[in-house]
């Protein structure tokens, strides 16, 4: 059972939760929009379902609010900064936008950023470089507890390890929707298991194993520790390529960036910090733009007149909202915002059961 709730409403009663816990208004804003725009986009696992545990972490004196992004080294076109553990939402895009003036200088910027409290749905950031028609890739790594199984392994050893790619399609009066790839690098977000439980739903098969390393589809083996103390774990997707991927995620963004890896049992923290790795590309800068432009644009356009499997095409799948065609990544989220926008954001009854407890603890009505 859910409730619909229009985003502006929404955002105004999660930013309150902030500001009860000392973030600026300004900085209340920004997390609370963020998490509003995740919902929107169709990441409630990412949206404001995140905020009791925001202020769980900085209750438990973990997330520091109001933080400032701290320079630890400065090439030009390289920097190394430490988010100070403060809002991801916050000191992610203060991070951003200094890669963003280098890459105005030098037509590119490789940035890493550590110590960031929860950095969201990293979509967010490739979308501030794409609209300013910059490619942005983003490796980011998850300090928070061991959820996600090694391929070959049994238990859970690792983060959900985002991965993301923005890619600006067309150029001038022939620019289309970017390309937005943006995904963890586990089966499904650990927060959707967190949403599926709180649904009463199962999930998929291959998705998860249980505490004792045997398949499972029941979600709260993630989220709720079972009868031995334990917790299940996620399995990575693509076997051995989405490890491999994950394991890339770890090294460049906690090892290179500075945050460190995770090689530890959990600690039982609410707090969860990300460290990324960010490289912008001003495509301008590298190439003739209007190859690169024209180059896309040919490439999408032939994906797209890929005409759908036959089954599709005759079982009417399009009734049941199964898009038919190729879909590129990045148009999933813009339709549900469309649709979000208009309709209002679903919010589930454990979710909004959280958001009052959040609520109770810091003397914020939601
Ligand atoms: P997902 O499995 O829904 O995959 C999303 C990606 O796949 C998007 O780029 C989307 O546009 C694309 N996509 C979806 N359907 C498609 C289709 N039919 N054809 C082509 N492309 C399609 O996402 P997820 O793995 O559940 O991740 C959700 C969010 O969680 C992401 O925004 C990610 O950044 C975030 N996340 C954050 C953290 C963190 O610690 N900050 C950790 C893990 C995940």
């Amino acid at each position: 059972m859910s409730t619909l709730i229009q985003a502006k409403d929404l955002e105004q009663k999660v930013a309150a939760l902030f500001k009860a816990v000392g973030s600026s208004e300004q900085e209340a804003i920004q997390v609370a929009s963020n998490l509003v725009l995740a919902n929107l986009s169709g990441h409630d696992s990412h949206g404001v379902g995140m905020a009791p545990r925001y202020v769980d972490a900085v209750l438990e004196k973990s997330l520091m609010p109001n933080a400032h992004v701290k320079t630890l080294v400065d090439t030009g076109s390289m920097l190394g900064l430490d988010g100070q553990r403060g809002f991801g939402q916050n000191v992610g895009v203060q991070a951003m936008e200094m890669a963003f003036d280098r890459v105005k200088e030098h037509g590119s910027c490789i940035m890493s950023l550590s110590n960031a409290h929860h950095l969201g749905r990293i979509g967010n950031f490739a979308e501030m470089a794409v609209s300013r028609h910059w490619v942005s890739i983003h490796f980011v790594s998850v300090n928070s507890r061991p959820i996600v199984a090694p391929h070959g392994g049994s238990d859970g050893r690792f983060g959900t390890n985002p991965c993301c790619i923005g890619i600006p399609l067309g150029v001038g009066a022939a620019t289309r929707e970017p390309f937005v790839l943006d995904f963890a690098t586990s089966m499904v977000a650990q927060g959707k298991m967190r949403v599926a439980h709180n649904e009463g739903r199962l999930v998929a098969p291959g998705t998860l194993i249980d505490e004792h390393g045997h398949p499972t589809n029941d979600p709260s083996v993630v989220v709720v520790p079972q009868s031995n103390g334990q917790m299940g774990a996620l399995l990575p997707f693509g076997q051995h390529k989405g490890f491999g991927i994950a394991v890339a995620c770890e090294l460049l963004g906690g090892a290179l960036s500075g945050g460190g890896t995770w090689h530890r049992q959990a600690d039982g923290k609410r707090a969860v910090f990300n460290s990324m790795l960010t490289i912008v590309i001003d495509p301008a800068r590298l190439g003739p733009d209007s190859s690169f432009a024209e180059e896309s644009l040919a490439f999408v356009d032939w994906l797209k007149s890929s005409p759908p499997p036959q089954e599709h095409q005759s079982s009417g799948a399009s009734k049941d909202k199964i898009p038919l065609g190729v879909t590129l990544a990045g148009e999933p989220e813009r339709q549900t915002r469309a649709q979000r926008r208009k309709n209002g954001i679903p919010i589930d009854a454990s979710t909004w059961q959280e958001l009052v407890n959040a609520g109770k603890l810091v003397g914020v009505v939601v």
